[in-house]
């Protein structure tokens, strides 16, 4: 295991009880500042397989304010890997700051109009007779999932509904792959009007897998991928002055925010014991304004 990761540091943080319902936080975030959450899970495999088969040079694929580029470029530069990242969106006069952190890891950076990133296979057509190691985009992939599955040995059987956040849904697929199958996970669609993305989430299933319990919940994106209008940073910094619990604005927030909401709503039958995700990304706050979050 590399040594910048610290697995150690992962810890869980109580929330609430009620006479009915516990909530606990577990902090992936803490295992690193950058290479935080479900990153490092789900790019080991792949890493692992690029260097037995004999691959130095990564390429990977995601926008401009991606959790997984800035993972990937920090730790290709750990591994003495050459990495470039293929970016969403004509490149902008001002890096974003996750770009120019990816960049100063090594990241080699190519920007692509939106047109032209959606078709992958053009693209990886673009390297053909080059060695060059494949990862799509959040890291998707069965290789992904497996990896994701190990977040589940930090969550014991007691847990009734596991929540997190889902992007590329490759994490959940994993959650999914190692739940019990008393065990609800459930995902927090952070993006408006992909409905392709539970179909993501099965292809990466068994058809046992697919029996087990979970749900996709679509109606807490908060207008959209990474739109956070005041109310989500008010709720951001309640969570802080409450629990001294940090959240990014793109995941972590709209989580448990969702965890909160449903608890309103009595979606969970009493005696429920939930577990919340805290799937790191906070670096992603650096592109928010000055002195608009309390932490
Ligand atoms: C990447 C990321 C996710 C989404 O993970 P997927 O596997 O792409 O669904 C959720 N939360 C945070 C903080 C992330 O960085």
């Amino acid at each position: 295991m590399p040594p910048f990761i610290q697995f150690d540091k992962i810890f869980i943080q109580h929330i609430l009880q009620t006479e009915n319902i516990t909530v606990d936080v577990v902090r992936f975030d803490e295992m690193h500042k950058i290479v935080s959450g479900n990153k490092w899970f789900k790019l080991q495999y792949y890493l692992k397989d690029a260097v037995n088969k004999g691959f130095d040079h990564i390429v990977t694929f995601g926008g401009a304010y991606s959790n997984h580029i800035v993972a990937t470029a920090f730790v290709c530069r750990e591994l003495n890997l050459k990495c470039t990242g293929i970016i969403r969106g004509e490149e902008a006069k001002h890096l974003s700051h996750t770009l120019a952190d990816a960049k100063s890891f090594g990241m080699e950076l190519f920007f692509m109009s939106r047109r032209e990133y959606r078709n992958k296979h053009n693209i990886r057509q673009k390297f053909e007779g080059e060695k060059v190691y494949f990862i799509g985009e959040g890291g998707y992939g069965l290789l992904g999932a497996k990896g994701a599955s190990e977040m589940m040995n930090w969550i014991d059987e007691s847990y009734t509904h596991i929540l997190a956040a889902t992007g590329s849904g490759t994490m959940m697929a994993g959650l999914i792959k190692a739940a019990k199958p008393h065990q609800q996970i459930i995902g927090i669609n952070v993006m408006k009007g992909n409905e392709n993305l539970i179909n993501a989430i099965n292809l990466l299933l068994t058809e046992e897998e697919q029996k087990k319990k979970y749900t996709l919940l679509n109606n807490y994106h908060f207008g959209g991928y990474a739109k956070h209008p005041v109310e989500l940073v008010q709720f951001m910094n309640h969570l802080w002055e409450y629990y001294q619990l940090p959240t990014d604005f793109v995941y972590n927030s709209k989580t448990l925010f969702a965890t909160f909401d449903l608890i309103d709503k009595n979606y969970f039958p009493p005696g429920s014991k939930i577990m919340v995700i805290q799937c790191g990304g906070l670096q992603g706050n650096n592109s928010l304004p000055e002195n608009i979050l309390a932490f």
